[in-house]
């Protein structure tokens, strides 16, 4: 995929002194291949290697002290510009409700990011919104927006399978200005392939109610296809946006890289699942960062810079090769890095994060730390230095002095042992297979 291909050949240049214009020009070969292999739009690859190459072998990599950590940046600076650059939110109408029209091929997801959507502005943005039930063709479609607003606790506006989906937009509409909803979510048909028919349709829907939005949904699976059908729902519609689904499958990143820059309309929110609180606003950057497979790292480093003490880290560094790593370093090091943020955020950063299944959705409980941290501290010197002399007695102790029990010191105790196995394992690595991963 293109991550993994990225990836080598950021690892390949990552650890270079100079950068050559012979290199860039390979390493763009290789970038080119792999934004092709993703299915990318080749019209886009050939704009962003052009831009690309031009900054890589100008001034700002070939004066640079790491020139190969700078071509990386540059790479992921276009990719994030590739995909808007900003984070670009959801249209507020001066008058509300805001109209919002959801387009796309059936299957996209449309019916379920209605209800998603719903929920992500009560919650997120306090609104109060109307589910419209206008897909009449699909069986069952009505029933299952029905289901999800059964499952939000939000009505759902629906005149039946055999009314006319322009006249349920409309009457929708009456009904939320004079109920005073903030946003009407539009559901809409889909076929398998794009007709004239349902084109028509979504036209004349589009003149009688005036959305704010038109949000078309795009499986994020269906990569050169999905830029096909965006390009005609956009010719005919004008969408005002784009909402990618399916993002948490195994996607090529093609459709992400390629949907903005041929339709010029942002994509707006990413759907991370199929339950209700899976959609999440779209960040370029952060996709930019999961295409490269590299996790946040550049923010990570830009923050560790700044809040680490340089000198702290050098002291860690040298206690972990001559194995003196104790329990107080390990209690210095959980302050340094928590003066880098919410460990949450931290951890979904580290490179490779994304490819840990269940990962991106973990909640580190910020006061699980704490009392870490009140286990170290009531230890004594000895104990902190010699932690092999903590028996039952002393593990009673710490237990009653931290405010925690016997079995929380059990797991610390071995937490701190099997980190410095692993760390012993590092530093007895042989120079060259230690991949750029530095302490802290
Ligand atoms: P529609 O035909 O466009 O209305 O599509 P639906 O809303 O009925 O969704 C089709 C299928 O895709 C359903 O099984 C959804 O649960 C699933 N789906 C929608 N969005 C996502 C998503 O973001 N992730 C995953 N994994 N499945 C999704
Ligand atoms: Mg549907």
């Amino acid at each position: 995929g293109l991550s993994e291909r990225l990836q080598q050949v950021m690892n390949r240049i990552r650890g270079k002194g100079k950068v050559t214009e012979a290199d860039v020009k390979e390493m763009m070969r290789e970038v080119r291949l792999a934004l092709l292999e993703a299915d990318v739009n080749f019209k886009v690859v050939k704009d962003f290697i052009r831009q690309v190459s031009e900054r890589a072998v100008g001034q700002e990599v070939m004066k640079s002290l790491t020139p190969g950590q700078q071509v990386i940046k540059i790479v992921k600076e276009e990719l994030t510009a590739l995909m808007g650059g900003e984070q670009s939110q959801i249209a507020v109408a001066k008058k509300p409700p805001t109209v919002v029209m959801m387009v796309g091929l059936q299957g996209a997801g449309k019916t379920t990011t209605t209800g998603k959507l719903a929920n992500l502005l009560r919650k997120r943005h306090n609104r109060k919104p109307l589910l419209v039930a206008a897909d009449v063709y699909r069986p069952a479609a009505i029933k299952q927006l029905e289901t999800l607003g059964k499952q939000l606790d939000m009505p759902v506006f629906s005149l039946g399978e055999h009314a006319n989906p322009v006249d349920i937009a409309k009457q929708a509409l009456e009904r939320a200005k004079e109920e005073h909803y903030d946003y009407v979510l539009i559901d809409t048909a889909g076929r398998l392939h794009i007709d004239e028919t349902l084109m028509d349709e979504l036209k004349q829907m589009k003149e009688a109610v005036k959305p704010d939005e038109i949000f078309l949904v795009v499986d994020a699976m269906t990569g050169q296809d999905a830029v096909n059908v965006a390009q005609s729902f956009h010719e005919q519609l004008g969408i005002t946006g784009v909402i990618l689904t399916k993002l948490d499958g195994d996607t090529r990143g093609g459709a992400a890289l390629s949907i903005r820059a041929v339709t010029g309309a942002p994509i707006k929110f990413a759907g991370m699942g199929e339950k209700l609180d899976a959609l999440e606003p779209f960040h370029p950057e952060r996709m930019a960062s999961r295409i490269l497979g590299m996790g946040d790292v550049l923010t990570l480093i830009e923050k560790a810079q700044a809040a680490v003490d340089e000198e702290k880290a050098k002291e860690l560094e040298q206690k972990m090769r001559t194995a003196t790593f104790t329990l107080d370093d390990f209690l210095e090091q959980l302050g340094q890095v928590r003066k880098l943020g919410p460990l949450d955020e931290l951890i979904k950063m580290l490179p490779g994060a994304n490819k840990i299944k269940g990962l991106a959705n973990i909640q580190v409980d910020e006061k699980q730390i704490a009392r870490v941290e009140a286990i170290i501290r009531s230890m004594t010197k000895e104990e902190k230095t010699h932690p092999e002399i903590i028996n039952a007695s002393r593990k009673k102790r710490i237990a009653k002095g931290s405010g925690t029990t016997v079995q929380e010191v059990n797991r610390l105790l071995k937490q701190f042992d099997e980190m410095k196995k692993m760390m012993k394992m590092m530093t007895n690595m042989p120079k060259g297979k230690k991949k750029g991963f530095r302490f802290p």
